[in-house]
């Protein structure tokens, strides 16, 4: 049975005033029935990990190599070093913003996986391929790409994350989530066997908040949230994890 998991991602949002809001998520989940994880920026992971009591800390990118002349850029084992334990890679912002390919992708999640850190690998459409009904085969290629060959139930979640859903209150329908995620297990199940396949977390991402979450969460292969603007406060994101318990 998959454990559910409830992840936030502040992105380039925090300064040290809001990890108040991590300090009050911990107080109210204190013994959590789901896996909760908050990746806030760089600067913030060391801090965080020393005051998220139960809730898990994770980075928003990491470089392929483990150290070098790579000026701005973060390990994998220097976030590990943190106290963090996972890393978002491929997020669309990332893909869009810093030209990421899969490829790219799959270079940084070999580095995170071996440095012992939880992947989360985002996938997503733009909406402009969605409507020329190509979300499966655009889907299907970020996920055989950007995925590595040692992934496992342990370090790799994937987040299905339509590019015209993240920060827009827009969301697809029920039947498309579900669609997306019956595909993406499919996909991993046909390529690490049955027993990975099912193992691996499924998150939905892209305007995620309180009022639509226990829909989402009602969807079949949807084990969970990756949360952007809802998870920056304690009240909202709160809502959105108390839906998934
Ligand atoms: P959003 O962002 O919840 O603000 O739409 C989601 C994400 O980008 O992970």
């Amino acid at each position: 049975m998959r454990r559910k998991l409830a992840a936030g991602n502040w992105k380039m949002n925090g300064l040290r005033t809001d990890l108040a809001e991590l300090e009050a998520l911990a107080a109210t989940f204190a013994a959590p029935k789901v896996d909760i994880l908050l990746c806030p920026p760089a600067t913030l992971l060391a801090p965080a990990a020393a005051c998220s009591g139960p809730i898990a800390i994770g980075a928003q990118d990491c470089h392929a190599q483990d150290s070098g002349a790579h000026t701005g850029d973060v390990s994998a084992p220097m976030i590990k070093d943190a106290g963090a334990n996972a890393v978002i890679l491929g997020h669309s912002e990332r893909r869009t913003d810093h030209g990421e390919s899969s490829d790219a992708v799959r270079a940084k999640a070999v580095a995170a996986q071996a440095a012992g850190l939880t992947t989360v690998i985002c996938l997503g459409e733009s909406f402009k391929q969605r409507e020329a009904a190509n979300t499966l085969d655009i889907i299907g290629g970020q996920l055989s790409t950007s995925v590595p060959d040692g992934s496992t139930g342990e370090n790799l979640v994937i987040a299905y994350e339509p590019i015209w859903a993240i920060g827009t209150g827009l969301v697809p329908n029920l039947d498309q989530i579900g669609e997306v995620h019956d595909f993406i297990r499919t996909r991993i199940e046909r390529r690490f066997g049955a027993g990975v396949g099912r193992s691996v977390r499924l998150l939905y991402g892209g305007s995620v908040k309180p009022d639509n979450a226990a829909d989402i969460f009602g969807v079949s292969n949807v084990d969970g949230a990756l949360v952007g603007g809802a998870s920056l406060k304690c009240a909202d994101f709160s809502q959105i994890i108390n839906a998934l318990e």
